[in-house]
């Protein structure tokens, strides 16, 4: 018994897609404005250890913890809301916990027993839960639970949160979906059934946020509440929006927080909204002043596996006060197609990425930034490709390239780190998570960070070699970052324009109050430039 903490659950119902992370970073963002602390778990199903092994494509991006967590993309929306760092405990997936129990059967800790998901599995998932409030020392904790109640997957996750209620106060939270047949024809059914489900699982919903197509009528709510045994006031409309930046307004506006106020007893707060209100009006009322912004990637069908890259130049643009409208450029294309697709952009991002695929339309995209004077970024990945498209153009190194795309290269100018040589395991072996940095003074990198020592998020295998570096910086190329024990090339420049590459993913630490400084003057050098061309 964890004496005066809280535990909120969230539970999807219906179908998958409801947005329930946002839901569940809505929700922690009121709380903490209301002045308590808030720390997030995920229950994620799947057997994989952590989201490291995954493809964006069928998962979405990997998120990346300062802790070197490769998390679930719903991490990056806790940080961006609540504005703070978590930790890889926070993420309880299937296959960690499993790996947990297993390796404690061997060991031999329950000998003489039969191993079971009851109570073994799920005791274990209540300790977590426990010690992750603890650590974090929250006043709330919030767990959502991945999957939609029903799945096999999420099962033992829902039974240790029934068990947690019977020894915490714990309130349970159904997200549902209420379609409308037409116009005005809502309907609830599939919210009474799932809430059955629910309540079959022992397991009794207090608060229920609804998805719609259309706002929630009175008869929808009634309905809602008299079969789902709910006051009238503890149904909620879950809207769409502008941007998802705007929730925790929306549902403040409709008493969410006293709902949960109420339930707990909490005391009455003073609020303090910060600058997020203000940012938020900035989004949503954006200036005329429309910039376009590209993103040249491999990844561009599918729209998750860019989430923080692209959450990160929505806040620039709103502390830049500029209205950002992001493309996404297959890099394919550009081989294919030339460069074509990039006119009339202000600013171009190549993001991370790994393997062969699209790396020469990267290249080209990049050739096309320097020589055309557009500001340009980029990230790990797309760092390394700046360097090579400088080490070719420049440098005179025909064929120059990474070894991770062609081991026979004559110039290497991107290598594997020293520590990766002798790793043949893929899970969690990269260089993840946050590093420090130096930067050197009088380089663009250093104005925009205002300071020398900087920490940002890792994630990868390769270096800028460090044989070539000099190499490279005799033929004007600025390395303007290194890490202050081994060296690795972090930062680099082009000398003229705004070129900057980061072996880092600066995307991950980027907030609505506290945008990366990178993104904010890249943003800042495409306005600028925009605003000089129009004078001219
Ligand atoms: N594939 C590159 C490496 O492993 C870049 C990784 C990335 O962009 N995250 O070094």
């Amino acid at each position: 018994m964890s004496p005066g903490k809280k535990y909120i659950i969230v539970l999807g119902t219906i179908m998958s897609g409801l947005g329930k992370g946002i839901v569940t970073a809505s929700i922690g963002r009121l709380l903490k404005t209301h002045g308590y602390k808030v720390v997030p778990i995920k229950f994620d199903g799947y057997l994989n250890v952590d989201c490291g092994t995954m493809n964006p494509f069928r998962h979405g991006e990997v998120f990346v913890l300062d802790d070197g967590g490769e998390v679930d993309m719903d991490f990056g929306t806790y940080e961006r809301f609540l504005n703070t760092s978590l930790t890889k405990e926070s993420s309880i997936t299937g296959g960690k916990i499993f790996k947990f129990v297993l390796e404690k059967e061997r060991r031999g800790d329950y000998l003489g027993r039969d191993v079971q998901m009851v109570p073994h599995l799920t005791n274990e998932l209540k300790n977590r839960v426990r010690s992750v409030g603890e650590q974090s020392r929250a006043d709330m904790v919030l767990v959502e639970v991945g999957g939609t109640v029903g799945d096999i997957e999420n099962g033992y996750f829902i039974e240790a949160m029934r068990q947690l209620s019977g020894e915490e106060d714990v309130l349970f939270i159904q997200l549902t979906y209420v379609p409308s047949l037409s116009p005005g024809e809502q309907k609830t059914k599939p919210t009474q059934h799932s809430n059955r489900l629910i309540q079959s699982l022992g397991i009794k919903p207090e608060i229920i946020l609804c998805r719609e197509q259309e706002p929630l009528t009175k008869e929808a709510k009634d309905k809602i509440a008299l079969f789902c045994d709910v006051p009238q006031e503890n149904v909620f409309d879950d809207p769409a929006v502008d941007t998802v930046y705007q929730l925790p307004q929306v549902l403040k506006k409709q008493k969410l927080y006293d709902a949960i106020a109420k339930r707990f007893k909490l005391r009455k707060t003073k609020v303090n909204v910060g600058a997020w209100n203000r940012m938020v009006r900035r989004i949503t009322k954006p200036p005329k002043k429309l910039l376009r912004v590209g993103i040249v990637g491999k990844y561009t069908a599918v729209k998750d596996a860019y989430v923080s890259v692209n959450e990160a130049i929505l806040h620039a643009a709103a502390a830049n006060n500029v209205h950002a409208d992001v493309c996404f450029v297959e890099s394919t294309d550009v081989e294919k197609k030339g460069t074509q697709a990039l006119y009339g952009l202000d600013a171009i991002i190549v993001p991370g990425g790994f393997g062969k695929r699209g790396i020469e339309g990267k290249i080209s995209a990049i050739r096309y930034a320097r020589k055309n004077n557009i500001p340009f970024l980029g990230l790990c990945l797309g760092m390394q490709m700046m360097v090579i498209e400088y080490a070719r153009s420049v440098c005179g190194m025909k064929d120059a390239n990474s070894e991770e795309i062609n081991k026979s290269t004559p110039y290497p100018v991107i290598a594997l780190l020293p520590e990766q040589m002798r790793i043949e395991e893929k899970g969690g072996t990269m260089r993840l998570g946050s590093y420090p940095c130096i930067l050197e003074q009088d380089t663009r990198s250093h104005s925009l960070y205002k300071k020398k020592l900087i920490h940002e998020r890792h994630r990868h295998r390769y270096e800028v070699n460090p044989e070539l570096a000099p190499k490279l910086e005799e033929c004007s190329l600025v390395i303007s970052g290194r890490s202050p024990k081994k060296g690795i090339v972090e930062m680099v420049e082009w000398k003229d324009g705004f070129g900057i590459g980061t072996q880092a993913h600066p995307e991950l630490k980027s907030r609505l109050e506290d945008p990366a400084p990178l993104f904010v003057g890249l943003l800042k050098a495409a306005s600028e430039k925009r605003r000089r061309r129009k004078k001219a």
